[in-house]
């Protein structure tokens, strides 16, 4: 499901602080966008948000990985990241 940035319910979890996640600007709304399907297709290009656990995940230089989970979540970002079948 594509979720526009704009709306405020729409979380994005792990990829607002992921190395891989890029944003499409469109007319109307903005989409948060997997790098990683660029080069591995078995990551979608517009994953279902909020993305909770991912094995591709990597924090972004400067960015704040407890910021960006829903809910708070319990352990690290990445023992999250790592169990996930995304
Ligand atoms: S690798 Fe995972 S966390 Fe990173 S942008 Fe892609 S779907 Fe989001």
């Amino acid at each position: 499901m594509l979720c526009p940035m704009s709306q405020r319910l729409a979380d994005p979890g792990l990829c607002a602080s992921c190395a891989h996640a890029r944003t499409v600007r469109g007319a109307r709304a903005s989409f948060w966008r997997c790098g990683r399907s660029d080069r591995d297709p078995s990551f979608p290009r517009y994953p279902r948000l909020p993305v909770l656990r991912c094995r591709g995940y990597e924090v972004r230089e400067g960015g704040n990985p407890e910021s960006a989970q829903p809910g708070g979540g319990t352990g690290s970002p990445a023992a999250r990241a790592n169990d996930q079948t995304l």
